[in-house]
């Protein structure tokens, strides 16, 4: 069902049709039309439509923000400050992309050859609720610098939010068909994939729609891009800064309601310094105002969904049955919506729930381990690779310790984030392939070599 329900309250707000297979036909038309002349437009004009996206997201940036808490529950100052990050994904394409897409010479000793960056068609894109501006901007923004169309096919609880992206590309001047937000279940993108004018897909969400996504693509030949799930590790080293850390990891696990690819959802922490960490983590949690996500002053919102809240409840209940503790939380917070206590669990063992899986909500699992040696096995004791974070006073030290984690991001003494100039993607089962700074652009082109003898 493709609708807005206010996580808040539950209401269900809006519901909208899918589109029916002659009219997405009509958009895949139109998309293709557009990329024959939008390939053509000189780079300068493609940068100038990103810089007045930018423009317009800064100018409208309550409205948009409003559309982001109604639509998934994001506390407001929070969705603020996702419309402030996508604008500058925007502005950083627009002011980079033409020394990104410049000609690359190669050394030859009979002639001259260079390496040109050409684009290819329609790119699909199927994104995720949980940055529903962001995700979008990561994608459309490098690709259409490059000369590419976009199609997006958002997740069916933010569709007013893939409008809304929709109408701020067509009143920033973009020729019908550059960007194009498509009304449809994930069920119908293994078709889509047959259809030889799309040319890429990338696809920001769950494991399992990433494989079912990369399988239709491979069938199709087709270059794919996925950014999936992550149970991303935040290392306190013995040395660290202690309440420096406890702050980022509170930053890090609950930004977003902990619902983010990235949240520090492993919090490891040396010995010495565990019991430390732990009493003062324990604090931050305590006494945070819970309340409406409209509200500037409220600290704990709603989780997106019912349905995301009692996988989450289910996750937490198993893993106490398996023997491990709750420090403080783990349970639904009585009242209407979506909302879960901020919770620490502590005895996570091998084959609990809480050590296999991602916990996609407000959950810290907590690990005191003896040395650097064992925080870094445990680290990699996840299929997941995507990021992590390493606290320590000894920046050569934690640059040690962050070169043995296998994930394709790892900060120090900094909680992780996304941002425009630096590469995002994983490794292991957190996907393939690479959004944002110069390596974002390079995804969906074609590498085109010309050889001059
Ligand atoms: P999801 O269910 O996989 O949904 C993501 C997108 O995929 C939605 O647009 C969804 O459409 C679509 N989809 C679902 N099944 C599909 C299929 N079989 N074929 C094609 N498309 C399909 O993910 P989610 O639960 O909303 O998001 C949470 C997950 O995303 C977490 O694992 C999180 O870690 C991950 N994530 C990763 C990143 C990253 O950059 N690595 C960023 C954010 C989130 P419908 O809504 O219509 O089902």
């Amino acid at each position: 069902m493709i609708q807005t329900t206010n996580p808040y309250n539950n209401k269900v707000v809006k519901t909208f049709d899918e589109l029916t297979d002659q009219q997405l036909e009509r958009k895949i038309s139109n998309a293709h039309k557009a990329f024959q002349s939008w390939r053509e437009t000189p780079i300068k004009e493609r940068a100038a439509l990103l810089k007045k996206v930018a423009g317009l997201m800064r100018k409208r940036k309550k409205e948009l923000a409003g559309l982001i808490t109604l639509e998934m529950g994001k506390l407001i100052g929070q969705s603020e400050a996702e419309i402030e990050m996508c604008a500058s994904v925007y502005d950083y394409y627009a002011k980079n992309a033409a020394a990104f897409l410049k000609d690359r010479p190669m050394k030859v000793d009979d002639g001259k050859a260079f390496v040109r960056l050409t684009p290819t068609g329609i790119i699909l894109a199927i994104e995720p609720w949980n940055y529903p501006f962001n995700q979008v901007a990561r994608l459309a923004a490098p690709n259409i610098a490059a000369g590419n169309v976009v199609m997006l096919k958002h997740a069916s609880n933010v569709p007013q939010c893939g409008a809304m992206i929709e109408q701020l590309f067509k009143e920033a001047g973009a020729p019908e068909g550059v960007f194009t937000n498509l009304y449809l279940s994930g069920k119908r993108i293994a078709k889509l994939a047959e259809d030889p004018r799309i040319t890429g897909m990338s696809l920001t969400g769950s494991e399992a729609a990433g494989s079912s996504m990369a399988e239709a693509a491979g069938r199709n030949l087709k270059k794919s891009v996925l950014e999936l799930g992550g149970s991303d590790a935040f290392i306190v080293l013995d040395d660290a800064d202690v309440n420096d850390a406890v702050e980022k990891a509170f930053l890090g696990r609950f930004g977003n309601m902990g619902q983010a690819c990235t949240s520090a959802k492993r919090i490891i922490v040396l010995s010495s310094v565990a019991d430390e960490f732990l009493e003062k983590f324990k604090n931050r949690l305590s006494n945070l105002t819970i309340g409406d996500p409209m509200d500037p002053a409220t600290e704990i919102g709603p989780m997106v969904s019912e349905e995301a809240l009692k996988n989450l409840e289910k996750q937490v209940n198993a893993t106490v049955k398996q023997g491990a503790k709750v420090v403080i939380g783990g349970k639904r917070i009585k009242r209407e919506g979506a909302f879960f206590e901020f919770t620490i669990l502590t005895g996570i063992k091998p084959g609990m729930t809480a050590y296999q899986e991602e916990l996609f909500g407000p959950v810290a699992s907590f690990y005191k381990v003896k040395d650097e040696a064992a925080a870094i096995t445990l680290a990699n004791d996840t299929g997941f690779g995507l990021g992590g974070a390493v606290f320590s006073k000894d920046k050569a030290r934690a640059v040690r310790v962050a070169s043995q984690i296998d994930t394709g991001m790892v900060f120090i003494n900094r909680q992780l984030a996304s941002r425009p100039d630096l590469p995002f993607g994983g490794t292991k089962r957190s996907g393939y392939g690479r959004e944002l700074s110069p390596l974002g652009i390079e995804e969906f082109v074609n590498k085109k070599l010309i050889f001059i003898p």
